[in-house]
């Protein structure tokens, strides 16, 4: 990620050349990594992300009509029938944002805007350049980070006054209605309502949510996140057809959410098939984890957090069938090269892990994760260090 200053006139430029004129203001919001509480967002549990440094720009201002024109610095520009070089600018209309209309990258931006509007504000048309600095499809919510930056940017300027919790909703009506990944609430609330230097233990039963320290310096850690490079894909249905099957177990237990099970051994019982059974063993326990990882958060023992990541990297690997070999190859490497615990974070498919690494080990770590991979011929993994950060807000 380049110094604030230099992201910030690198998109207000871009604009520039757009519209010819400076941006009312640029807006960020960050990328996220989710300590623990995977899969379990879109079943009332207990999740606890951190925002990145990593962050998404937006370049905004509205507009006295109802058009929309959207760049972004991440999505090249394509060659059109005639072979000249079309600008990847996309012109539309408030209007024209429907489910299955506004297909790709724009549904993720431009769907906010009739997410607020479903929620009963008056959004009006926009110009807006955007620039990422989070990895995209990492399992890093550069989606949420690209979608939150344009819902604090869209609240500012036509003076909205939509609290924390309604910009989170129009950003997930975005993300599942307009772009179409059945995703759960966590990253957008993660990049809306996560404090720097401090995990949002987020209760997606409420949308309660705790501000819990999180100093790694302090307890000699760093907490390393390895982009294995391997590609997921939200929208594609696996994702999809998970939630689907949690959704069916709570109908046959007669729960709302998962998160309402309390007696796992009695609730595997009763249902129909190994597969399912497993799906819900990982929500169950998976939750208790977060608790645990909590507590150790609370009374400042992050020495002790290893054993929870790998079993929660476990549970995604066995019980939910979520993670590819890239990640349990970056995980298992990670440890014998001395991490005290690492998991796939995010959707999984592809994607990130992270690793908790002694304080002056992660070039190890980092080297030896790399060797593996290029030992197999896999494409080079990238690696950051995660820092918890600032949520979405104004930067210029
Ligand atoms: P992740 O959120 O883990 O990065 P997703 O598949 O959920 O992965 O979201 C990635 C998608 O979000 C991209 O394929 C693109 O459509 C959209 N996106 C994210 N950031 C940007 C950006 N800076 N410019 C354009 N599209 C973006
Ligand atoms: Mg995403």
């Amino acid at each position: 990620m380049p110094d604030p200053d230099t992201a910030v006139r690198r998109v207000t430029g871009h604009f520039r050349s757009l519209t010819g004129r400076s941006p009312d203001g640029v807006w960020a919001a960050p990328g996220r990594v989710n300590l623990i509480g995977e899969h379990v967002d879109y079943n009332g549990g207990l999740c606890l992300p951190f925002a990145l440094p990593h962050r998404t720009l937006v370049a905004l201002s509205p507009r006295s009509d109802d058009r929309i024109r959207l760049t972004s610095a991440q999505i090249r520009p394509v060659p059109d029938a005639r072979g000249a070089t079309r600008a990847a600018t996309w012109r539309g209309s408030l209007g024209e944002i429907a489910p299955g209309r506004s297909p790709g990258w724009v549904g993720y931006a431009a769907g906010v805007a009739w997410g607020l509007r479903r929620l009963g504000f008056d959004v009006p048309g926009f110009d807006a350049v955007v620039d990422g600095h989070v990895p995209l499809g990492s399992g890093l919510s550069s989606s949420a980070a690209l979608e939150c930056a344009v819902a604090v940017a869209l609240d500012e300027v036509a003076g909205l006054g939509a609290d924390p919790s309604q910009l989170a909703e129009a950003c997930i009506a975005a993300e599942n209605e307009i772009a179409g990944a059945p995703t759960g609430g966590m990253d957008q609330t993660a990049a809306l309502r996560c404090r720097a230097g401090h995990a949002l233990l987020l209760d997606t039963r409420d949308g309660s949510v705790e501000h819990l320290s999180l100093d790694l310096a302090a307890a000699g850690t760093e907490l390393l996140v390895i982009d294995t490079r391997a590609r997921h894909s939200l929208v594609d249905g696996q994702y999809g057809s998970r939630r689907a099957m949690c959704e069916q177990a709570a109908r046959i237990l007669g729960v709302t959410t998962l998160r309402e099970v309390d007696d796992l051994a009695a609730a595997l019982d009763r249902l129909p098939h190994d597969e399912m059974r497993r799906r819900v063993r990982h929500v169950v326990t998976e939750i208790e984890r977060v608790r645990r990882t909590a507590d150790l958060l609370s009374s400042r023992r992050l020495g002790e957090l290893g054993p929870l990541l790998d079993a929660s990297h476990a549970s995604l690997r066995d019980d939910y069938e979520v993670s590819c070999p890239e990640l349990d190859l970056g995980c298992s490497v990670a440890r014998e090269a001395g991490a005290s615990g690492a998991r796939m974070t995010g959707g999984g498919f592809g994607g990130s892990a992270i690793a908790l690494v002694e304080t002056g080990r992660t070039e190890a770590v980092a080297g030896a994760v790399t060797a593996a991979f290029a030992a197999r011929d896999w494409a080079a993994p990238a690696f950051l260090r995660a820092v918890p950060s600032d949520p979405a807000g104004r930067v210029r």
